[in-house]
């Protein structure tokens, strides 16, 4: 898990706690610098601020290894809010200071849910899932546009908040803030 802002130690605990339940052997862990990525077979990329994550990615050079590492289809990426619109191909932004990892073919727009809901939370359907999934949004950006492979996995009326690609998993909102882990494990199944 990219340790770089926003709600990581929930990230690392939620996945502990499905790695618990389930047969895999492995663990989370935080990757704080470069060479933490080696031992990683996936990445989670958190919520934050997608300004300053791309930042710090690029400063430590982590988005060099992350995008080597993408295109040697060499690991599994799991992006949450913020980590959604850095996992896109895509951005509907004024800012030029994103610089997408490309895994997704994604267009994404931050912020898109406008002022008035900068946070809510709402039930869900998730395709594979059996009962409705309460997700939580806080300032989140929308998947605007999918190609090629890529595939909606949720929505909330028009918006796709939810999408999959191969093994790279992108949501709007963020599960390691409620105590179903049913993404986390989802997550893992793809690894
Ligand atoms: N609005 C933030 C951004 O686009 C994301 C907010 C979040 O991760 N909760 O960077």
């Amino acid at each position: 898990m990219v340790s770089l802002q926003g709600a990581v130690s929930e990230h690392l605990s939620s996945m502990n706690r499905v790695f618990q339940k389930s047969e895999m052997k492995g663990q989370a862990v935080l990757v704080r610098q470069l060479r933490d990525i080696d031992a990683c077979d996936a990445l989670i990329i958190p919520g934050g601020e997608s300004t300053t994550i791309s930042r710090i990615l690029i400063n430590s050079g982590m988005y060099k290894v992350i995008r080597e590492r993408i295109m040697h289809d060499d690991i599994a990426l799991m992006g949450t809010c913020a980590g959604c619109v850095l996992l896109g191909k895509e951005l509907i932004d004024s800012t030029t200071d994103i610089k997408l990892l490309e895994a997704l073919d994604i267009q994404v727009e931050r912020n898109a849910f406008g002022r008035q809901k900068q946070s809510f939370e709402k039930q869900i359907d998730i395709k594979g899932f059996s009962t409705p999934y309460n997700a939580v949004f806080i300032r989140a950006p929308v998947i605007t546009r999918i190609w090629g492979s890529c595939e909606v996995l949720a929505s909330v009326g028009t918006k796709i908040v939810m999408a999959r690609q191969k093994n790279y998993l992108a949501m709007s909102f963020h599960p390691e803030l409620t105590s179903d882990l049913r993404i986390h494990q989802y997550f893992l199944e793809m690894i």
